[in-house]
């Protein structure tokens, strides 16, 4: 299959001499070499630097081996790294590129769906350590984002729903129309050329994202809404530690959040996202797979993982409340009052 990234590096990266080509050993195997090519009959000099696959890559031990590799490639202030994979890809090879030398330029190539509609856009870059996930790390825009839906043909399922978990987020954030399209490809099922239909809503959500980002790069305001179903998502992903995987875990999350605008369950359903019910003290995911036997939570656990969540404020968060489909509005809820969505 031909993926294209034909591009003009000279417009970007004028004095640029070399590019390093960073991927992790799944995409290189599928696309590491296509892509080498595709660069250098641009005249451009690549070198390849391929880490294993996998959020456990994602450490200060991978970073040093990146700009470690950066110096050993001589690389200059002039060239530039390109990003060839997923969010964790992505993260990595930003802060490496934000750093090396106080910071060079560098490209995304998002491969997954979740890094072309959400990790790819605005500029986080960085690596978790064993404190807490996206401890470390810095803002620093890619020069460029080459997006091409084509890479989805090879994403497993189940890498494909942490994307559409985002996905559903913009759509209820901004979009009551992407929303109303959404819904219906659910019912075309996973093999009833979903995946053909959604890339047709790629761009339309990366679009969304990117406004947001341009109005609001620092998270002052506007961009808070980006984090729709992720206070109780990150708070529910650390409390299974990480067997829940994101885009899972922010289905929970809008699910709490949203109780009060009941499309928001259908839509979720009509994905398979895991169902929550609520206990006394605990509650309960119930995954599409699996309803005979769901995985109980304990609330003051997750209460817990929130105090510690970066985006706490002093005795409040912030959290994304749905009204209706296309409308979300910023609820500054003290941290004593979140237990009440747990019920
Ligand atoms: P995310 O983008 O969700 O943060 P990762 O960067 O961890 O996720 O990528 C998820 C997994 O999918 C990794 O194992 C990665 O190697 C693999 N992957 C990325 N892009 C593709 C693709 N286009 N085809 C197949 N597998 C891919
Ligand atoms: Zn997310």
């Amino acid at each position: 299959m031909s993926v294209g990234i034909k591009i003009d590096w000279t417009s970007d990266f004028p004095k640029a001499r070399k590019a390093v080509l960073v991927t992790d050993s799944n995409v290189d195997r599928l696309y590491g070499d296509a892509i080498v090519r595709q660069i250098e009959d641009t005249g451009l000099q690549v070198e390849r630097i391929v880490f294993s696959a996998g959020e456990k890559s994602k450490t200060l031990e991978t970073y040093a081996e990146l700009v470690r590799g950066f110096a050993a490639l001589e690389l200059t202030r002039t060239d530039f790294a390109i990003a060839l994979g997923g969010g964790v890809v992505g993260d990595l090879t930003g802060f490496a590129a934000a750093t090396y030398m106080r910071g060079i330029g560098f490209v995304q190539i998002p491969t997954t769906l979740l890094a072309m509609v959400d990790s790819s856009i605005g500029g986080k870059t960085g690596v978790d350590i064993p404190e807490g996930k996206n401890l470390v790390g810095s803002f620093h825009l890619p020069k460029r984002i080459i997006r091409d839906v084509k890479f989805l043909e090879t994403l497993p399922e189940k890498e494909l729903k942490n994307g559409l978990a985002e996905m559903i987020k913009t759509a209820v954030l901004f979009d009551a129309e992407m929303f109303a399209a959404l819904r219906e490809l659910a019912a075309k099922g996973a093999q009833g050329g979903r995946k053909e239909e959604l890339k047709k809503w790629v761009e339309r959500c990366a679009t969304w994202k990117q406004k947001i980002v341009d109005e609001d790069f620092k998270e002052g305001g506007k961009r808070k809404l980006l984090n729709l179903g992720h206070t109780f998502g990150h708070a529910i992903e650390k409390e299974s530690d990480f067997a829940i995987p994101h885009g899972e875990a922010v289905a929970i999350g809008m699910r709490i959040v949203g109780k009060d605008v009941p499309e928001i369950g259908k839509i979720l359903d009509a994905y398979g996202f895991s169902r929550v019910e609520y206990g006394p003290r605990s509650l309960f995911l119930t995954s599409g797979k699996d309803s005979a036997s769901p995985l109980e939570m304990d609330r003051e656990k997750i209460l817990e993982a929130i105090r510690g969540d970066k985006k706490r404020s002093g005795d409040t968060i912030t959290l994304v409340v749905p009204r209706k489909v296309g409308e979300c509005e910023l609820v500054e809820t003290p941290m004593n009052d979140l237990g009440g969505w747990l019920a």
